[in-house]
């Protein structure tokens, strides 16, 4: 069966984050579970990294940001009140040839992503057909990698139906050219998609809940249905009411949540980026409606280009508070090392928001497989806290004491997954080049540029000798020093250069060495240790009582 492949990059870093142990499948010894992944040694500290960072972003940092830790199965009533029950589905097709189930509405793009349809895209370009190699291509690879396809099981006839669909349409598109090959002229009256898979024709799309049902104590019957939470955010709203009152905060303020997420996925692909377990850090900020803004402030604040919105005033609406947010979130990546340029916005259209939401911007990062969603910011209006007051029949108003008015606060919501911005960091940090090894012979080395603040390891403490007590009693001396400020990794194996290399995989910002002028060689030097930066090769000399003001400088 041809497997959809992605791009040679994407090989690389998979195999990568396999080999350091950044991530592996799940269950792998018993073949793996598709959708899920673990993380390795390295994987868990820059996932734990990055949790950290937006958790003390959000909370640490802010007076106006309150966390919470809820549960992942919560009373079912949530996921009624929230729309997910009735409506958290996406069309689903099965191929009626391999059985595979397919995400209907992404066909075209797993189509694109695979080696099949690359291929055969070649063949077909600017509406001219290279006939003779679609030909040579039926007979070599066509067979083994969509046997389903009609053109590889009736050659001749599919391409008669082709070559007179290009004469009958000049302007002839790609999606109409793979349907037409994957459709058998004589037992069809209208066009097929293709299975990406093997080329089959697939059924019609049926709408497919992603939430993972369970059921909750000994009998599995309808009353005991509960359902894993397939995003974070459901659980603030339920607990709104609890924090206003145990918190003391007062509108505009907002609640986090960092956790476990689960999407009963069609197609789970590209690697993490789509998993069926997952984690989300979401925030739901609230603010008052602009009815009550304008009342208070005599006017209600409109977005212009340039407007400043960094730091928050009276008179903003939804629409400031929305903007405030991206803009925030965008300085946040930055912090982490994501360039600007290595992202977009995606300003949803009216047509595709959800019915309640006034505007949704998507943090796109620019993956090696296309530029797709991190991050989304929403504004949703009053939507939710009354779907739970409706629900639960308890209030979730407000009492705004400044405005003296009783209202149900409105509020943007920020959410990221954790997963997708580890897999963004990984590919952003991947590079490859090439450095003089100790006898100055340039030597290609695949180095992960992690921002030092996300770096699984932020340290590496070398003896330069591993057969000399001395060295390595001085190494493990700084490395106990530096242990209780960050992560640090101990090693003296193997030629000084090859422990470098391993660092610098692993994205390592800092490799410390402790040579003889450390033990007093050179008078000067004695108790100074060379500190060497993974990305510009530099050696500093500093003082083994500098030392960790020297790194925690750099990596705060
Ligand atoms: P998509 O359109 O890609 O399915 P979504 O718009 O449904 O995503 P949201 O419901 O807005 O996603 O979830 C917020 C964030 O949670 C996403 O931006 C993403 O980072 C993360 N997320 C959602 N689904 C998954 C998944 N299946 N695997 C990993 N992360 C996910």
């Amino acid at each position: 069966m041809a497997e959809v492949k992605i791009n040679d990059l994407m090989e690389k870093i998979v195999s990568l984050c396999k080999r350091r142990g950044f991530i592996y499948q799940s269950s792998e010894i018993y073949g793996g579970i598709n959708g899920f992944w673990d993380y390795g040694p390295l994987g868990s500290e820059l996932k734990r990294n990055v949790r950290e960072l937006w958790w003390q972003a959000m909370t640490r940092f802010r007076d106006d940001i309150v966390g919470l830790d809820a549960t992942i199965i919560m009373h079912p009533k949530i996921w009624e009140a929230s729309g997910h029950v009735s409506t958290f589905a996406d069309p689903m097709s099965t191929c009626k040839v391999c059985k595979k189930l397919i995400r209907t509405d992404q066909v075209w793009e797993i189509i694109n992503d695979s080696e099949w349809g690359r291929t055969l895209s070649g063949f077909f370009s600017n509406g001219a057909l290279d006939e003779e190699k679609l030909l040579q291509w039926v007979h070599h690879r066509g067979h083994r990698q969509v046997p389903g396809l009609a053109l590889v099981k009736n050659p001749n006839e599919v391409v008669k139906a082709l070559k007179s669909a290009i004469a009958g349409n000049k302007d002839l598109s790609p999606q109409e050219f793979f349907k037409i090959i994957a459709t058998n002229p004589s037992a069809y009256t209208s066009l097929i998609t293709p299975c990406p898979y093997c080329g089959g024709e697939l059924t019609e799309p049926r709408m497919f809940n992603l939430m993972f049902k369970t059921h909750v104590g000994p009998v599995a019957d309808e009353e005991n249905v509960a359902y894993l939470r397939p995003e974070t955010a459901q659980a603030i709203f339920a607990q709104f009411k609890n924090i206003l009152e145990t918190s003391r905060q007062k509108i505009p303020f907002g609640i986090c949540q960092i956790g476990k997420a689960f999407r009963n996925e069609v197609t789970p692909r590209n690697f993490t980026f789509r998993s069926r377990e997952f984690e989300q850090m979401e925030l739901e900020f609230f603010i008052r409606p602009d009815e009550v803004v304008e009342k208070l402030a005599g006017k209600v604040a409109k977005w212009s280009e340039g407007a400043d919105v960094s730091q928050p005033q009276p008179d903003w609406g939804w629409e400031m508070w929305h903007r405030h947010w991206v803009e925030e979130r965008v300085k946040w990546y930055e912090s982490i090392g994501l360039s600007r340029d290595t992202f977009e916005l995606y300003w949803q259209q009216k047509e595709e928001l959800a019915h309640y939401a006034r505007a949704c911007v998507d943090i796109q990062f620019k993956f090696p497989f296309g530029t797709q969603e991190l991050e989304g910011i929403a504004a949703r209006g009053d939507f939710d806290l009354t779907q739970h007051q409706k629900f639960s029949g308890k209030s979730m108003e407000y009492f705004d004491e400044e405005a003296k008015a009783r209202y149900v606060p409105h509020v943007v919501e920020p959410s990221a997954g954790v997963d997708r911005l580890v897999l963004a960091l990984i590919c952003n940090a991947y590079s490859e080049d090439e450095v003089p090894d100790e006898s100055g012979k340039l030597e290609q080395r695949v180095v992960m540029r992690f921002h030092p603040r996300v770096a699984p390891i932020k340290v590496g403490v070398f003896p330069l000798l591993k057969n000399k007590p001395q060295l390595v009693q001085k190494a493990k001396e700084v490395r106990e020093m530096l242990r209780p400020y960050m992560s640090v990794f101990y090693d003296e194996a193997g030629a000084i250069g090859r422990r470098y290399r391993r660092q610098d995989e692993a994205g390592t910002p800092f490799g410390v060495t402790i040579d003889f002028d450390t033990l007093g060689e050179t008078n000067s030097l004695k108790d100074t240790v060379t500190v060497r930066d993974r990305d510009t090769l530099k050696q500093d000399r500093v003082k083994i009582d500098e030392l960790v003001h020297y790194l925690m400088e750099r990596i705060k």
